[in-house]
């Protein structure tokens, strides 16, 4: 099928077998790719026994997609995907960075990694060749010593075996940080220095098949598309669109860390018992006057340059490095941790970066256990010797550290908020739960709900079947551009969704068809193919287990949190009410299928042809 290198490469790392697999075109018209086929692909592989699947052990899949419109559309990602150890459930987290189109130039449209090495090990992949490698050499180095190794190991490689091609570009590489290694539920499948796949926790998965990295290198042509002038004309439309944006193109999401807070009134500031700030010295000029030191970036043939390069150059943080931070970490590893200049913002994301970290989880479990010792919960004692105080940056590296290496009580809180909250309440016999700000297991994006003046809604979070995720959220109607039955055509066609900003939606069907040849309406997506994907992740998050399930009477809603008036700033005393969100709640259940309880109802499982799905759900009606 056009837009498709027609076949995925499965690798069973116990048994060490590599097998092509094919799915008829049927199945790639329904589920597209990406996030859509990741939940087709679990269903079918582990189904009805979903409960009894541990995602950190060698049964979980390990997948690595493509979708159509990767290495067409403007911008590069690919979309790693399992059964996650934060939700138990589906996540399709994208990743920037070349990985996607290199595998398509290698022949592949994905990686499915199943089993566990007896020893680590990376995957190689030149065009057709397909190697298991020794990893033991790299296991245990971080983030820009891992790219830095790796880079120079395959590209010697490939001039060793390839001496008539000379030098070699460097390979596309995913990989995982010391925290990946040690299964820390926050860990990161990375690209580059910071790009990550951080939602869903992934990058445990990896390190539980002690794989380290993916490294690939594709020297064929993309796959043919249907027609080639009509990409031509929307590679140029998609770009034209993104060149009128000249602010988000120097900035990308950099003014949000003091923007969100100021005037929105929805930014994390100390784990969010705060969410507004008039912190000056977080303000994009700061940012760009004294860390930036490269703006105008981007990801493979994307017009929207989001990314930055920050570098510390003076006073104690002096050699912090970072492609970034964005938005999510300058509130994350910044404001959440009472952190508000650029300088400790920037060292904090590196050291995130280096220790292979969700800079979203990690900053949520941080500002968790920050509040605790602030409260007088968790003592000094409790935090190895740690005075985890706000605004302090080297302490809070210091239990970054800890929770990579899952020393001390980096061990509790590798876990994630939401398990590391059963586990000290059940230490100082005390319900903690009221300070972990989490929908199901994922700590919620740097946007807040109590002001209602960013874009999720308040019913987002807690009707998501991806949870905290901010980029994909629960809306209604079902159609709305910020809705998550529309983002799962950006996760599975594989894009950048910052590619579609201001873009009618009807250009980015245009623009499958273009490629695919395949005609597709916004409603047919929304309402059958998107609304399939919807409820096969459903089913699989209430499925759950084996250590958590959930009860969507009891976990359908908002971190206790959000329940509280905001404490200071032009929305000062707002909080959201219960008797509101379980109003939306019943009408969005409505709208997307869901009994009075939140479970998938017999009929529209049906009508969408999932028997199956409806039979496994019997157990939980
Ligand atoms: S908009 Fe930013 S994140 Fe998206 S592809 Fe472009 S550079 Fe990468």
């Amino acid at each position: 099928m056009c837009g498709y290198a027609g076949k995925f490469l499965e690798v069973n790392l116990s048994t060490m077998e590599i097998k092509e697999v094919r799915f008829s075109d049927e199945v790639l018209k329904d589920y597209v790719g990406g996030r859509g086929l990741a939940a087709k692909i679990l269903w079918d592989r582990f189904g009805s026994r979903w409960e009894t699947v541990d995602p950190l052990g060698s049964e979980n899949l390990l997948l690595l997609l493509t979708g159509p419109l990767t290495g067409f559309f403007p911008g590069g990602r690919i979309c790693v995907s399992g059964k996650s150890p934060q939700s138990n459930g589906v996540i399709g987290s994208t990743v920037g960075g070349e990985f996607g189109v290199e595998l398509k130039c290698a022949g592949y449209d994905g990686i499915f990694v199943s089993g566990e090495a007896e020893k680590p090990v990376y995957l190689f992949i030149k065009d057709g060749d397909v190697e298991v490698r020794d990893a033991s050499h790299i296991w245990g180095l971080d983030a820009k010593q891992t790219v830095a190794v790796l880079t120079r190991e395959c590209r010697e490689l490939l001039k060793k075996r390839f001496p008539q091609k000379g030098e070699w570009r460097e390979p596309a590489i995913l990989y995982i940080g010391p925290a990946g290694e040690n299964k820390v539920r926050t860990a990161v499948v990375a690209a580059k220095w910071s790009h990550a796949a951080g939602y869903g926790g992934y990058g445990a998965v990896m390190g539980a098949k002690k794989l380290k990295a993916v490294v690939v290198k594709g020297t064929g042509p993309l796959p043919e598309v249907a027609d080639m002038e009509a990409v031509k004309r929307l590679i140029q439309e998609v770009c034209n669109n993104a060149y009128e944006s000249e602010l988000w193109r120097r900035w990308g999401t950099g003014s949000g860390g003091y923007e969100v807070g100021a005037k929105s009134s929805s930014e994390p500031v100390r784990n969010w018992q705060d969410e507004w700030h008039d912190e000056k010295s977080f303000g994009v000029d700061q940012f760009e006057n004294r860390v930036w030191v490269k703006q105008y970036w981007g990801d493979f043939g994307c017009p929207t340059t989001c990314l930055k390069l920050a570098v510390v150059r003076a006073g104690r943080f002096k050699g912090a490095i970072t492609d970034n931070p964005d938005y999510e970490l300058q509130a994350y590893v910044g404001t959440n941790l009472g952190i508000f200049t650029p300088e400790a913002n920037v060292y904090m994301a590196s050291v995130i970066d280096d220790l292979g970290l969700c800079g979203i989880q990690t900053g949520n479990v941080l500002g968790f256990a920050a509040e605790l010792y602030q409260r007088g919960i968790l003592t000094k004692e409790d935090l190895d010797g740690v005075e985890l105080k706000w605004g302090d940056a080297e302490a809070f590296a210091v239990l970054a550290k800890k929770i990579a290496y899952r020393e001390g009580v980096g061990d509790i809180l590798a876990e994630g908020t939401y398990r590391a909250a059963l586990k000290i309440g059940r230490l100082k016999g005390l319900d903690v739960m009221p300070y972990a700000v989490q929908v199901k297991g994922v700590g919620v994006g740097a946007h807040g709900i109590r002001s209602e003046k960013d874009y999720p809604e308040i019913y987002s979070y807690a009707c998501s079947v991806q949870c905290g995720d901010h980029t994909s959220i629960a809306c209604m109607p079902l159609d709305d551009s910020r809705s998550e039955h529309i983002r799962i055509f950006d996760d599975s066609g594989v894009i950048c969704f910052f590619n579609t900003f201001g873009l009618p939606r009807a250009l980015v069907f245009d623009f499958y068809k273009a490629v695919t040849g395949i005609e597709l309406t916004k409603e047919e997506w929304v309402n059958t193919k998107a609304m399939k994907i919807i409820q096969l992740q459903r089913a699989m998050l209430l499925l759950g287990g084996p250590d958590l399930r959930w009860n969507p009477e009891i976990h359908d809603d908002n971190p206790p949190r959000f329940y509280e008036p905001l404490p200071s700033g032009p929305f000062k005393g707002k909080a959201v009410e219960r008797a509101r969100v379980d109003e939306e709640k019943r009408k969005y259940y409505e709208l997307v299928g869901w009994d009075e309880r939140g479970i998938p109802k017999s009929e529209v499982l049906r009508r969408l042809g999932l028997d199956d799905v409806d039979k496994a759900l019997e157990k939980l009606r």
